[in-house]
């Protein structure tokens, strides 16, 4: 399939491949749509393997950006970023080389952090424009979003939690929580002071001592998705769960803050829905990080961006109710209600008053 076929068949507006040789940059800024606003999301370095595959993660991620902002109620779009370098090759010539690109956009992509990218390296890209977000606080930005991610999640288990099992009582539930960084211990913290029973894994050991010590969890030794629980929150990789591991599954529910829990979120969906197991829309529950993004754009600061992650709540539960309703998995019912907003807002640029 030609780039132009693949940017046309998910539905892109816009795809930029940004080059500077002097600084090294070879970058691809995709903005998805903006329907609902300048598209926001952002920016991973990685050394692809080739430029197809950088190619193939940009539109990817840009397009989940549009659902995600979408569902969270945000007047933002849907864009990301890749930089194809090695991470410790970045640069500060690097870095505001990509800023003059996204500045040439005049506002039609906002980058900010993601895999291998770090608030100081906004700052950076912030010399040579505007069009950034996740500052940390003493450049004026409400500083690392996992919290606000993590409230949102906890939100969004205790919304699938009242539709598995008619409470939202986390008391006395069993959660398993795989990945203890930024937003499985926030994650852990909540859980732990709502009274909930914790089983934790993580590859790092240390982190897993501190959950035990802290909230007291209990470490999980083999594969957490085995365990006997009644949530399974990953928060730590993508593409853990395919419908090969449903004879294997230990939880009925499954709610976190990984993104892209599924392998293939069509296929893997239905065949979940089928085995009687809720899988909670991973972009829905952690959209706390892009909320804390547009609070921030906003001047507003960071117990706003908790306050508005409760949101997450109700947004999760229509969801999952109207997949009940409907007898769609709840991912379908998420991007059916993400699109359908979209192209609401869309029509009323047709308007013309
Ligand atoms: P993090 O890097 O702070 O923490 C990830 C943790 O997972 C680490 O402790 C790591 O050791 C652990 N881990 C990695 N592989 C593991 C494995 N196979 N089994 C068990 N543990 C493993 O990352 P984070 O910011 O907490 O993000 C976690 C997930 O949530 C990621 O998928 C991320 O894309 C997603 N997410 C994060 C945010 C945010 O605001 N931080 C927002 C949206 C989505």
């Amino acid at each position: 399939m030609s780039i132009f076929q693949r940017v046309h068949s998910m539905g892109h507006e816009q795809v930029v491949f940004c080059h500077h040789a002097p600084s090294g940059l070879r970058a691809i800024i995709a903005v998805h749509s903006t329907a609902l606003g300048p598209s926001l999301g952002g920016c991973r370095i990685l050394p692809y393997t080739d430029e197809q595959a950088a190619l193939t993660d940009v539109l990817r991620l840009s397009r989940g950006m549009s659902y995600k902002s979408a569902i969270a109620g945000l007047d933002l779009g849907g864009g990301k970023s890749v930089i194809i370098a090695d991470p410790k090759d970045k640069s500060e010539a690097m870095l505001r080389a990509f800023g003059r690109h996204i500045e040439a956009l005049s506002g039609r992509y906002i980058v900010a952090e993601d895999m291998n990218s770090t608030p100081m390296d906004m700052v950076n890209i912030a010399k040579e424009t505007e069009h950034v977000a996740g500052l940390p606080p003493e450049y004026g930005g409400i500083g690392a979003p996992g919290p606000v991610t993590a409230h949102g999640v906890y939100m969004g288990l205790r919304a699938s939690l009242k539709q598995a099992f008619g409470s939202d009582e986390p008391r006395g539930r069993r959660i398993a929580v795989q990945g203890l960084g930024s937003v499985g211990y926030n994650l852990c913290r909540e859980l732990a002071e709502a009274g909930a029973e914790l089983l934790v894994s993580d590859i790092n050991e240390m982190r897993v001592q501190k959950a035990c010590e802290e909230f007291g969890a209990t470490a999980v030794s083999g594969d957490i998705v085995e365990v006997s629980a009644d949530v399974l929150a990953p928060c730590a990789i993508g593409g853990v769960l395919s419908e090969a591991d449903i004879p294997r599954m230990g939880s009925r529910v499954v709610a976190g803050g990984a993104n892209n829990i599924l392998v293939d979120d069509v296929a893997d969906a239905e065949a979940f829905q089928r085995a009687g197991i809720l899988i909670a829309p991973d972009y829905v529950l952690n959209a706390g990080g892009i909320i804390a993004m547009d609070v921030e754009r906003r001047g507003g600061g960071f117990d706003q961006a908790m306050t508005l992650a409760e949101n997450i709540y109700d947004t999760t539960g229509r969801i999952l109710a109207e997949a009940d309703a409907q007898g769609w998995t709840p991912l379908a019912s998420a991007r059916y209600l993400a699109e359908e907003r979209m192209r609401d807002i869309s029509q009323l640029r047709d308007m013309h008053l």
